[in-house]
């Protein structure tokens, strides 16, 4: 056995307490610099998903202050309240203490205590019969953890297909979108050039997505004077601080984006060299309706992409330098009749329909707008265009004497992802970058390292075989999909995974699809599980979509058959820090720690910390000892692979390889010399990226405050896609296998294979009822078709968008239970435009129901002039559930906050055959949330007061102790200083 690193070993140099620095103010009397702790311990916040950089600071072995870690580089000593307010989510009352079996109903909150050794010995028992006879069933789903390599991986071990994290409901459309695009996205993937960007949209954020990085952007953007425009329905958060924003119909962001396109490609306003050097807009696509290969790129005998060469008048490699290629004009070449990408694109978006005319109605954004807006994107990427004196060299081997940048920044994600044609939409936001030359330049929008990535990544999901007993998978259960034959789908085109993943329902499922997993193991479509193990994910309450219906589910058993009055899901696994909402559906509860009790790894094979100046990666440490009898879920995870002799944890003796998880993020290569963490790696510790692990590489971290970051040479910063100094720098740290350029497909073939096989040809086709809708929505180019279900219902009779948004101050339904957070927002109202509200009847302060075709919920209306007057929203995740997170029973959460979720529906109403599909982009099976559509009714007089739907108040498990009714932290502290004298 290794060492075991103590709790609080920082073997660095602590860093300087707080201390009394000044005399006390002699006007005020305020100590604006009090002494607060003993130590300093740097660590990695997670009170959000930005991974900021904190100063954790101790007084008597407790956290006392949190404060931003100024050398971090992810938020350079930048807080927010969130942030700072960490203190009570360690401290919350709602904190679980030990493993709890259940002993009453499912859902009745009857538990007993149960010792460590005993969980882990009913999950083995259960998880090792799975694994021994049919491993797909069990389904392994995790929340917005940070933790994916390693959930992955043990999924992978374990033989399941059925594993994916938070993305499917989340951002996927975002993500997938970029990726088969550029090779990257936006946030993790990539973010604005803050310092030289001159002109920013952004659309559809909310203040978490990201939080302290964009907020420092931002900041730098408004000192240097740039324009900030902000497209979203609802004026929020960044939106406030635009210098415009545009209010546009939920779900019309596609359509708003095309019209920009379509006024530039009139105007000529295109970085037409950008897009032959950069791009697949020259590569010629073949034009032969009928034949089976219709629509994929001319391809030479060794495989190269061709494009039409004019000087020479025939087909040539599209990637020769020196090529001179023609963007428009049918031609025939090698026998084929073809077209230049471009042509295509230009055919299409200069149709009327993408004209500002056609569009400007639907979108809500008045046809000058629409003109405005593309115009002045037009003059800043051509007119104020820049140059940094930075010579390189790119992929080909031509030196530039300079790096040119068309200064226009753009940022996205979850409000245009998450809806039925989110895929598109995003798909359309990365097309305006590369057409206006704006991606990886100066001023534009930057890749993080280790992105960009190929088109789309190499690995496949895993799983097509469902999943042998005792067997690993080949690889990572999540990958991309290039074609139908990588689809998981049996012979019969059943759906391989529980959640439908890679079938023809959403055949680039690249993060899973969490939100369908209960609904169709409780209908035991297309099969029935065994055993439900979920992390960090509160579907029981704000994680899914008709909560209700999910709920009922969850403690659905069967009423016949020799399975009578078993529960219909058999098995629920959950872990999580806390009495959330779902610990009361499950019958094993594992209980976390706190982010300040336990090790992380903010790794590059996941989503690391790194910016467009260079990579980073960051760890969490413990900087306080654990009270209670819990334990890291990332430990128990290696802990339960090791008792079922997973291969990778265990060695040849059958003994666990890894200690806990600090030992697997020290010890652990995923291939030769690449483990979790890049930095001071080797045994000394003096490497980075590909070499031997270094036993020490821990203390280095806790040393540099928490995170390693390598700084790119000028010459690597810009043009990552064909940057030959960038490009063999990631290859050596193993980011790329080849030094190859990533050539941007503004043009899809992956896409285009599926239209193929929706035609009848091709190994592995679509049955017939799925054909139509693969042809539609597998469009090679982006277009833009009305959100599915506004589509299917009766719209005018639900007349508006209903959206939700998180709070700048709170994240997931992490916040809402926080003593100090919740002094800031206790209960949500239903935004409304005062317009709006007078033609309701409604006033300010008013109850209405929110009601869909699925469900109805109770809110208090507030009237607001900056929203979307056909559109109303909310918080998300600040109703909860009466009982839940130790609230009292009076607690205005769950007494008058409500939950919007009751109304969303996991299905779609049924289609004219009568099919529901799930309620989801066609393309990536991402949650279409925002596609929600509402009536809004004042209350009568006996209704107000109260949000509905209510549910039988949850008790909390065994010995938790009472919540207390006034928080006094701040007294202790006080004690804490007089001893100190
Ligand atoms: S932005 Fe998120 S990670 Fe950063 S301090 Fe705030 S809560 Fe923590």
């Amino acid at each position: 056995m290794k060492p075991k690193i103590p709790v609080g070993a920082n073997t660095a140099p602590t860093q300087r307490p707080l201390a009394d620095t000044r005399a006390p103010a002699e006007g005020d009397g305020v100590d604006t610099s009090p002494l607060v702790s003993d130590e300093v311990r740097q660590t990695t916040c997670y009170m959000c998903a930005c991974r900021c950089g904190i100063d954790v600071h101790i007084a008597d072995g407790k956290v006392r202050y949190i404060q931003g870690n100024k050398r971090h580089p992810v938020n350079r000593g930048v807080i927010c309240g969130k942030g700072s307010a960490g203190i009570m989510q360690h401290y919350s009352p709602a904190r679980l203490r030990k493993p709890l079996l259940r002993v009453g109903e499912r859902g009745a909150g009857d538990f007993r205590e149960i010792e460590w050794e005993e969980a882990l010995s009913i999950a083995t028992e259960r998880l090792a019969r799975i694994r021994a006879t049919d491993p797909k069933r069990l389904a392994f789903f995790t929340g917005r953890d940070q933790s994916q390599s390693l959930t992955g991986w043990w999924a992978q071990q374990f033989g399941t297909p059925n594993f994916a994290a938070h993305g499917g409901f989340c951002s996927v459309n975002m993500a997938a979108a970029g990726l088969y695009t550029i090779g990257g996205s936006f946030w993790e993937f990539g973010e604005p050039d803050w310092d030289l960007a001159k002109y920013f949209m952004l659309f559809g954020v909310a203040e978490d997505h990201d939080s302290n990085p964009i907020k420092i952007g931002l900041g730098k953007l408004k000192a240097r004077g740039a324009k900030i425009v902000a497209i979203n329905p609802a004026r929020s958060g960044y939106g406030a601080i635009a210098d415009e924003w545009i209010g546009v119909r939920p779900g019309t962001d596609g359509l708003f984006i095309l019209a920009l396109v379509h006024e530039l490609l009139k105007a000529g306003k295109v970085d037409l060299d950008y897009l032959v050097r950069y791009t697949n807009a020259h590569v010629l696509v073949i034009e032969e309706p009928g034949a089976p290969d219709d629509g994929l790129f001319l391809r030479d005998g060794e495989g190269r992409l061709l494009a039409w060469d004019k000087g020479a008048g025939r087909a040539a490699d599209a990637l020769a330098a020196g090529l001179n290629p023609a963007l428009s004009g049918r031609v025939v070449a090698n026998g084929r009749k073809c077209v230049p990408v471009f042509h295509l694109l230009a055919e299409r978006y200069l149709g009327d329909a993408y004209s500002p005319e056609a569009v400007a109605e639907t979108c809500g954004i008045p046809v000058s707008t629409i003109r405005r807006i593309a115009a002045e994107l037009a003059h800043v990427a051509f007119e104020e265009a820049i140059e940094l004196p930075v010579a390189w060299t790119d992929w080909a081997g031509r030196r530039h004497e300079t790096m040119r940048g068309r200064p226009i920044a753009m940022h996205a994600m979850r409000g245009i992802s998450a809806h039925s044609n989110g895929f598109h939409t995003c798909r359309s936001l990365h097309l305006l970058q590369v057409l206006l030359g704006t991606v990886d330049v100066p001023g534009g929008f930057r890749f993080k390292p280790p992105f960009p990535k190929p088109i789309p990544p190499g690995n496949k999901p895993a799983g097509k075989d469902g999943g042998k007993a005792n067997t690993p998978l080949s690889c990572s259960p999540l990958g991309f999909v290039t074609a139908p034959e990588d689809l998981l789908i049996d012979a019969a085109d059943a759906p391989i995974r529980i959640d439908k993943a890679y079938s023809w329902e959403a055949p680039l499922a690249a993060h899973g699809m969490m939100h369908m997993v209960i609904a169709n193991a409780w209908r035991g479509d297309p099969y029935t599980i065994d055993t439900l193990f979920m992390y960090m994910a509160n579907m029981a309450w704000n994680s899914s979509m008709n909560t209700a219906g999910t709920i009922a589910m969850l403690t659905d058993k069967h009423e016949t058959g020799e399975r009578k009055g078993e529960y219909k899901i058999p098995f629920i696994i959950y872990s999580d820090a806390y009495f959330s909402e779902t610990v009361a559906y499950a019958d094993l509860v594992l209980p976390d720690t706190t982010y300040l009790e336990r090790h992380d790894c903010i790794s590059l094979l996941d989503r690391p910390i790194g910016d467009a100046d260079g990579p980073g990666d960051a760890i969490r440490h413990p900087v306080v000892e654990r009270d209670r009898d819990v334990r890291p879920f990332q430990s128990v995870l290696l802990d339960l692979g090791s008792r079922l002799k997973l291969p990778g944890m265990v060695d040849e003796a059958g003994q666990p390889i890894y200690r806990d998880y600090a030992d697997y993020i020290v010890s652990h290569e995923r291939s030769p010399g690449i483990g979790p963490l890049a930095g001071f790696r080797g045994e000394d510790g003096k490497a980075f990226g590909r070499s031997a692990p270094n036993p020490k590489q821990l203390e280095r971290y806790i040393a540099n405050g928490g995170f390693w970051r390598h700084e790119l040479d000028d010459d690597q910063r810009y043009y990552k896609m064909a940057n030959r100094a960038y490009l063999d720098f990631a290859v050596e740290m193993g980011f790329l296998a080849k030094p190859e350029p990533i050539v941007f497909q503004l043009y899809s073939e992956p896409l285009q294979r599926f239209r193929l096989a929706a035609r009848g040809h091709g190994a592995v086709q679509p049955p017939k009822s799925e054909a139509k809708r693969i042809e539609t929505y597998f469009d090679p180019l982006p277009f833009w078709y009305a959100p599915f279900e506004e589509a299917l219902i009766d719209a005018s009779a639900f007349d508006l968008h209903a959206l939700t948004q998180r709070p700048m101050h709170m994240y997931h339904s992490w916040g809402s239970q926080n003593a100090w957070l919740r002094q800031i927002t206790s209960q949500n109202r239903l935004f409304m435009h005062r317009e709006t509200a007078a033609r309701l009847g409604l006033q300010d302060d008013d109850w209405a129901w929110i009601e869909s075709p699925t469900g109805r919920v109770k809110g208090q209306v507030r009237l607001v002039d900056g929203v979307n007057p056909q559109t109303v929203w909310t918080w998300n995740a600040i109703g909860k559930r009466r009982g839940a997170w130790m609230l009292k029973d009076d607690a205005r959460e769950s007494g008058k906050g409500f939950l919007l979720n009751h109304a969303i529906s996991e299905f779609l109403p049924p289609d004219a055959s009568g099919r529901r599909y799930s309620n989801s982009d066609p393309v990536t099976g991402q949650a279409a949330w925002f596609d929600l559509r509402v009536r809004v009714t004042k209350c009568a007089a006996a209704e107000t007061g109260f949000t509905e739907p209510q549910f039988p108040t949850l008790r909390p498990p065994p010995h938790m102790p009472p919540a207390p009714a006034v928080s006094t932290f701040g007294e202790s502290f006080r004690r804490w200083r007089e001893a100190r004298g």
